[in-house]
């Protein structure tokens, strides 16, 4: 059927139909002729023909999606991406092409690679019709299709023709500025603005690649082969999109932020050492974890000037390239003597260490036991190595033993905190060895914060508990009482070997520089050479629960780390901001890092601290706790 006015054609359509629902079919379709948005027409022109039911061919439609964009502009990139992935490289040319179409009265049939014109008659075009989908007439009374569904049922026939491997089309209705591009490649995805609003210019481009000369087998297809099309969706399927990529993170955010939990950053505009300078103010640290004040030591930062000077800034690449200096061999060879084990390995972090320590001894096969307070990297490792993970409550030893009992496995590991990070209390390591021994588990301690912290003389958990056994794994970082950066791994030639040849992180990171290895192994050996400032914190963290003790406020520490419980959030956040106006800098550690509702103020001490900080700290931190 075609509707005209004036020879200007106002609407066409056509259908397949079984001879019996001729006459209502008919009726539907001159009633949607007559009620045309475009305008009453003066003639309708129906035709009739006969149709071969051998000779009809049954496709699938192509498969919808539907992408949203805010601007025309956006459209068209989208469009044109589509075109690359089809190995166009003249995308945008044929993007120009649309205003060819605009006169004419059919679809352009284009050469996709050379933009040779391949209508017979350019003004008229080509016209895709004998199309229909397959049942509607059965089902609806004739004038249910909407401009989706025929749009899909042109499409799903053009692309299924001889060598044409794409449609574009703009609809030429100024309220309609959806478009598509359908081709059996990615199907027919639909793109909700590729015009502006009220443009009345529209078109279709049938792209050809093939010999130009075996154009006629593809217009023959496309104008006189009857097409019935299998499951047509009723509406566009759901929009992949959203119209605001970032949107989700700006919800987020505010989330975060209503809930207290939002982080920023503070610059500090001095060394690290027990007051720093910070936004103009002189403050008292109680946060930093350079806990014997090595990262300002004077022997320490000649030893990075002059590794500086004789090795430069950059190790200029990963261990098993070039990036291995003397300077990394000794430091490995140092740490492993400190920790009495056989061999050690340098990570760029402690956090790498962590994730590539475990994902190179675990994988789907192995179970790992960790305790629920273990430091961040240790829970990330769990998950990439795709182990089970067995989460025990903190320090509960009877809880280990019951989830080892219940979980057979034939490859295993322990893994925990010495010093646990967030509340400074220390794994019962004795008894976890013996676990680990009696159920043949590997055993793996994170020894961040004891290490020159905890033991007589800073050696860390195995001194602290006088025990000859060792865990089969020691890892550590050089970042905290170390006074550098880097982690480490200490245990047997074995382990070391395992790691060099499989840990990730290890292999795929440049090598740490050379200044930061220097400064770890001066801060290694004045560690190991003078105890007294081990000594020293010890100390200072037991006067400075002796003064809160003496304001009510009862927290026990045997590491550098002293935890003042609060809970709730908001109020942590608020103490934290008073002490600050004290110039007294601690942290209010919030969720995340600990559970919601158990937020605490973590005072890190110094060996470098004075009596009269502590003293005067404690004596502030009272007030405001009492308060809440
Ligand atoms: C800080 C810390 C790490 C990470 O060490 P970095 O060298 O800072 O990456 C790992 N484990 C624990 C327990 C930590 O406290």
């Amino acid at each position: 059927m075609r509707a005209s006015k004036s020879a200007e054609h106002i609407s066409g359509a056509e259908k397949i139909l079984n001879e019996k629902e001729l006459d209502t079919n008919i009726m539907a379709l001159v009633q949607r002729a007559l009620h045309h948005t475009k305008g009453q027409p003066d003639l309708i022109n129906i035709k009739i023909e006969t149709v071969d039911a051998q000779k009809i061919e049954y496709i699938d439609a192509l498969p919808v999606s539907s992408i949203d964009v805010d601007s025309p502009a956006q459209g068209q990139n989208i469009l044109l991406e589509y075109l690359k992935k089809l190995g166009l490289r003249n995308s945008s040319s044929i993007i120009k092409k649309f205003k060819e179409t605009y006169a004419m009265r059919g679809a352009m049939l284009l050469n996709a690679d050379t933009l040779e014109r391949l209508e017979p008659n350019l003004d008229r075009g080509i016209r895709a019709t004998y199309m229909d989908a397959e049942h509607t007439a059965l089902t609806d009374n004739g004038c249910c299709k909407n401009h989706f569904q025929e749009a899909v049922i042109l499409a799903s026939k053009v692309a299924n023709a001889p060598n044409i491997i794409a449609e574009i089309c703009i609809s030429d209705d100024p309220d309609y500025v959806t478009g598509y591009i359908a081709s059996k490649k990615f199907g027919y995805v639909r793109i909700t603005k590729l015009k502006k609003d009220g443009c009345p210019y529209g078109g279709r481009i049938f792209l050809y690649r093939g010999r130009s000369g075996d154009k006629y087998e593809c217009i023959d297809y496309l104008e006189k082969q009857h097409v019935l099309v299998r499951s047509v969706p009723s509406a566009p399927a759901k929009k992949i999109k959203e119209a605001d990529p970032w949107q989700f993170v700006r919800d987020d955010l505010q989330e975060r932020k209503e809930s207290f939990i939002y982080r920023e950053m503070k610059e500090m505009h001095s060394a690290q050492c027990s007051h720093v300078y910070s936004n103009g103010r002189d403050l008292l640290m109680l946060a930093s974890n350079n806990y014997l004040n090595l990262s300002n030591d004077p022997r320490t930062k000649r030893a990075a000037q002059k590794a500086t000077e004789q090795f430069g800034t950059g190790s200029g690449g990963s261990r098993l390239l070039t990036g291995t200096l003397p300077l990394h061999t000794v430091l490995e060879k140092n740490i492993a003597n400190y920790k009495n084990t056989e061999a050690a390995l340098l990570y760029n972090t402690g956090y790498m260490a962590n994730v590539g320590i475990i994902t190179a001894l675990c994988d789907k096969n192995s179970v790992i036991f960790s305790d629920e307070y273990n430091h961040a990297s240790i829970i990330d490792g769990c998950r990439l190595s795709r182990a089970r993970t067995v989460i025990y409550r903190h320090n509960d030893m009877t809880d280990l033993a019951d989830k080892i009992r219940k979980t057979p496995c034939s490859r295993g590991l322990i893994v925990t905190d010495a010093v646990f990070s967030m509340d400074g209390d220390i794994a019962f390591l004795p008894d976890i060895l013996e676990t680990a021994k009696k159920n043949h588990l590997l055993c793996m301690v994170d020894e961040a914060h004891s290490t020159g912290v905890i033991g007589k003389t800073g050696h860390g958990i195995c001194e602290y508990f006088g025990l000859t056994a060792q865990p089969d794994i020691i890892m550590g970082t050089m970042s905290k009482a170390l006074g550098s950066e880097g982690g480490y791994v200490c245990g047997s030639r074995l382990l070391i070997d395992e790691l060099c040849n499989k840990s990730r992180s290890f292999i795929f990171s440049t090598s740490l520089s050379p200044a930061v290895i220097a400064a770890a192994d001066e801060a290694l050996r004045i560690l190991a050479a003078e105890p007294q400032h081990v000594k020293q914190l010890q100390n200072n963290v037991q006067y400075f629960c002796d003064c809160l003790k003496k304001n009510g406020i009862y927290s026990h520490s045997d590491s550098a780390i002293v935890p003042i419980n609060i809970g709730d959030e908001k109020q942590s956040m608020q103490i934290a901001q008073k002490l600050f106006e004290h110039n007294i800098f601690i942290l209010a550690i919030r969720y995340p890092t600990v559970k919601k509702g158990k937020a605490l103020l973590r005072a890190a001490i110094m060996a470098t601290h004075t009596e009269q900080e502590l003293h005067h700290a404690a004596d502030i931190i009272a007030r405001y706790v009492d308060e809440k």
